[in-house]
């Protein structure tokens, strides 16, 4: 029997195996993941940002997460020589109905201990640090990066090989059956036992919660984000990270510019409801799953009221030139001519059944599972953070 089932091989399921093997080496871990490789995902396809914590609420488990796994990130990519890049981004507000806003997150990233945040008064100021930028005002965040989660779960995954974890690839956690001395998960690969089960599944995180003793009262809802990608000769207008100001109302940080560590410049993401949880192209059609999504009353609450948004994503996801009409607030001389199609990735949103979007990390436990059931952005960059308190959890239940 093994100590620990962790299912899902991405960033959070490894983040969480990592953790506990650094604290309590002998315990036996077996990792379930239903694809045929770490990371393919939230964490393989999402922007390669490693946040700051300049919007988290202070107090809030993202905001102490974030700085914590920030630094913890760092340090690992340091001694495992994984690349990544401290580029800085600015935040731009793009009319002055924004400004306002922009100072609170000045505010929320000061508390959340962030230093040497530059206001930038002018068009001028900001295009010291972009000079294709438009915009009355804005932030210069210093401590973003940029880096290959993918490589992050790469390496992961070598480091628990070496230490003798079991990761079962193509294994789809099925159901799981809970008795007094034992779990025993069966998947499509065969049945494991063990002691504590902890559920990083991500984008089904709540369905296999349903199979734990726990049962949130949430749904996941898929929002898929599309990206487009500058072309060769446009990459020059974009030196590093340029965001918009965020709306609040909303748990996404709005369509940006973002260089990647490979050398490319993503303009995305947008955040449409995907028609399947994995469905990573408009046409992707599950209809199970989108009944589900559309029966559920939280949904409804959320669609009743911000309908007009979701029609103007999805008219975005659609129009081209929808796309650039708002990539223009940012840089007014981007033309569809300077993008190209990129690829897409689909946030894990938790929706209650009341009508919230969930926005901090919510981790559900009892005596023997931990349900980790929303770990949105910045969920990558605290990763191993959020490991961090997962294994505490676990190695005290053991
Ligand atoms: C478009 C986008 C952009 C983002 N940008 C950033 C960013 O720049 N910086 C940042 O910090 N964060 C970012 N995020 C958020 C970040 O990527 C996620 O928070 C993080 O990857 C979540 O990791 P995870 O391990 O929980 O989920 P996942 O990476 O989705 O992993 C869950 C795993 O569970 C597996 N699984 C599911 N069901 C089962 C089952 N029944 N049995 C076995 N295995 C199962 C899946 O196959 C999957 O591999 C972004 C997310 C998206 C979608």
């Amino acid at each position: 029997m093994q100590d620990v089932i962790v299912i899902g091989g991405g960033i959070v399921g490894l983040a969480t195996a990592y953790q506990i093997k650094t604290k309590s080496p002998d315990t036996k871990i077996t990792i379930l993941e239903k694809e045929d490789r770490v990371a393919k995902h939230q964490t393989g396809n999402n922007s390669g940002v490693i946040h700051s914590g300049l919007y988290y609420k202070p107090g809030s488990l993202k905001a102490t997460n974030c700085i914590k796994g920030y630094n913890m990130l760092l340090d690992f990519c340091q001694k495992e020589e994984i690349p990544y890049d401290l580029c800085g981004k600015i935040v731009v507000a793009t009319d002055e109905s924004e400004t306002a806003y922009l100072d609170i997150l000045k505010g929320r990233g000061e508390q959340n201990g962030l230093t040497g945040l530059i206001s930038l008064d002018s068009k001028e100021a900001l295009q010291e640090y972009e000079p294709h930028v438009n915009g009355v005002k804005g932030i210069y965040v210093p401590q973003t990066g940029i880096i290959d989660y993918t490589a992050v779960c790469e390496k992961l995954r070598d480091k628990l090989l070496e230490q003798d974890v079991d990761i079962v690839f193509n294994s789809k956690v099925l159901s799981i059956k809970d008795s007094q001395d034992s779990r025993m998960v069966e998947a499509s690969s065969g049945s494991y036992e063990g002691k504590i089960v902890v559920n990083c599944a991500g984008l089904y995180s709540d369905k296999v919660a349903h199979m734990s003793p726990t049962k949130p009262d949430l749904k996941i809802v898929p929002f898929r984000g599309e990206y487009y990608e500058l072309k060769e000769d446009s990459k020059h207008l974009v030196k590093n990270l340029i965001y918009p100001v965020p709306d609040p109302n909303f748990p996404f940080l709005g369509v940006h510019f973002t260089r990647m560590i490979n050398g490319g410049v993503e303009a995305g993401p947008n955040a449409v409801l995907a028609f399947a949880r994995e469905g990573y192209k408009k046409s992707v059609i599950n209809v199970p799953e989108l009944l589900e999504t559309l029966t559920w009353p939280g949904f409804q609450k959320v669609a009743a009221k911000y309908w007009k948004t979701g029609f103007g994503e999805m008219y975005r996801s659609f129009s081209k030139a929808a796309f650039v009409k708002a990539l223009q607030k940012l840089m007014p001389e981007i033309q569809e001519s300077d993008l190209k199609t990129g690829g897409a990735g689909i946030r894990a949103q938790a929706c209650g059944r009341d009508g919230v979007l969930f926005d901090d990390f919510q981790i559900y436990e009892d005596e023997h599972f931990v349900n980790v059931c929303n770990a949105p952005s910045p969920a990558a960059t605290s990763s191993l953070a959020i490991g961090d308190t997962v294994s505490e959890k676990i190695i005290n239940k053991l």
